[in-house]
């Protein structure tokens, strides 16, 4: 471990904690043939900044309160300055201090948004999407390129970070899609490449990426997110008519996500996603390399639930028990990372089952839920960092997801007893209508984002202060 945190990690004990990162850090690196001198210097310099930053002036704010660091809950000071934390310990000095009540986690990311902006904000729109998230949590998501015209260059990319930046409440980044034939097209400022192995809503399914295009999109060096269903398994499924939420099931069946993973696993990509998995197949046939996602609706909702349109979303439902094991291995920590898929639609879009459009909204019930089953004991507090805070962030190269010094001082704290059922009326989405309606929660009370509250007590208070992550001061360690 890299940063420890000890009984007094502020500005007393620096001394002593920078020579042990110096023998841990030359211990772990020397050891590389490729590492050369300069280099390793250079990331000494980068890693040790927050210690010499700090070592002899106090932190412009300072929270006290009961962080999870490092795997639990311990009443510690924060110090943070110009948004990030720069000194951790029992007790540190600082110009302003603040005091919070209950909990502190690192706040979440959630890599699996669609906001539907620009092209159909009669929908969602970055304001609306933005701000749930916020209530949810979240101070960072990564938001899907296919709008009505998908992000496919430079050209529709600079179109929708030009709409959606002055919009944004939190943080964000935004994906170009792959359709086939433009890896060399891609904008470099996406923070991923969506692809669609199986079509989905404004997609076509790709059944097959050329080998040239494979290394041209690896080359990029960025995280590839798959829509895991083959087209060709789909096409073989298709039906006239879908009336239910089994019918739908049955015409996506589990094997064409199996099918889908399958072919993931031998492209040569360095960082793969697999999106919403909703087979506990697929979880074992996925290869370690794959990163695995899930979502709350496949371990928390089912066909046989009389949700309607409401509940036909891509990947389908599936029935009780798969949706029960695929609970089990998400209790077992066997998926990397839970993500919302939020993906909206006006009500009239959702009118008539066999036409309805598929998709569920979550981005501001995704950390709630999950906090509820924490507090009432069911999940473990460490699956939940994991998967829906950590690793996301982590995933993005962001200095974000912990409670450590050179991390973003980004928080969400909540108060273990307020459990609350979910109305889906007081959701900030522009779709109202939640699945969820009903499932017990636990809504932040407060959401700060670089030091600044955001959420305060349940109410927003902040404008839109949401920045680009390309345009954030500090990449990941
Ligand atoms: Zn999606």
């Amino acid at each position: 471990m890299f940063y420890p945190v000890e009984d007094s990690i502020g500005p007393h004990s620096k001394n002593s904690l920078l020579k042990l990162n110096c023998i841990n850090f030359c211990k772990e690196n020397m050891k590389s043939p490729s590492s050369n001198v300069e280099d390793i210097v250079a990331l000494v310099k980068q890693r040790l900044k927050p210690y010499l930053q700090s070592s002899y002036m106090a932190s412009e704010l300072v929270f006290s309160g009961n962080f999870f660091v490092d795997g639990r809950f311990r009443n510690l000071e924060v110090g943070v300055s110009d948004g990030m934390i720069d000194s951790i310990g029992k007790s540190l000095r600082g110009e302003r201090r603040i005091n919070i009540e209950g909990p502190v986690l690192p706040a979440g990311t959630d890599i699996h948004v669609h906001f539907r902006d620009p092209g159909e904000t009669e929908k969602e729109d970055f304001k609306t999407g933005t701000i749930s998230a916020l209530f949810g949590g979240n101070t960072t998501v990564f938001d899907m390129p296919n709008n009505h015209i998908p992000i496919t260059d430079s050209v529709s990319f600079e179109d929708k970070l030009s709409r959606v930046r002055s919009k944004a409440f939190c943080d964000f980044g935004l994906y170009s899609m792959f359709i086939g034939n433009n890896a060399e097209l891609i904008d470099q400022r996406s923070s991923g490449i969506k692809i669609y192995l199986g079509g989905s809503t404004n997609s076509i399914g790709l059944s097959k990426i050329d080998d040239k295009q494979v290394e041209k999109l690896d080359s990029n060096n960025k995280p590839v997110i798959f829509h895991a269903e083959s087209q060709e398994c789909l096409d073989r499924y298709r039906t006239a008519y879908v009336g239910t939420l089994r019918d739908h099931n049955l015409a996506r069946p589990e094997e064409c996500e199996n099918l889908a993973v399958e072919y993931i696993n031998k492209l040569k990509i360095k960082k793969k996603i697999a999106a919403h998995l909703s087979s506990p197949k697929s979880v074992s046939i996925g290869s370690a390399s794959v990163i695995k996602e899930v979502t709350p609706h496949h371990i928390f909702l089912n066909d046989e639930m009389p949700l309607g349109s409401w509940g036909k979303v891509n990947p389908p439902l599936r029935s009780r028990s798969v949706m029960n094991e695929l609970f089990e291995l998400y209790l077992a920590g066997k998926f990397d990372i839970i993500s919302s898929d939020h993906a909206p639609h006006t009500q009239a879009e959702k009118e008539e089952f066999n036409y309805a459009a598929s998709g569920i909204i979550g981005v501001e019930t995704r950390i709630p839920i999950l906090l509820a089953l924490f507090s009432k004991k069911i999940l473990d507090i460490n699956i939940v960092v994991r998967t829906a805070i950590t690793n996301p962030a982590n995933i993005m190269d962001l200095r974000k997801g912990r409670i450590a010094l050179g991390y973003y001082a980004d928080f969400l704290n909540f108060d273990k007893g307020e459990i609350k059922r979910i109305d889906d009326s007081r959701l900030h989405s522009k779709t109202k209508i939640s699945p969820f309606n009903g499932f017990e929660a636990i809504f932040p009370k407060n959401v700060i984002m670089r030091g600044q509250f955001l959420v305060e007590d349940h109410e927003l208070i902040e404008d839109h202060l949401g920045l680009h992550t390309k345009d954030l001061k500090a990449a990941n360690p």
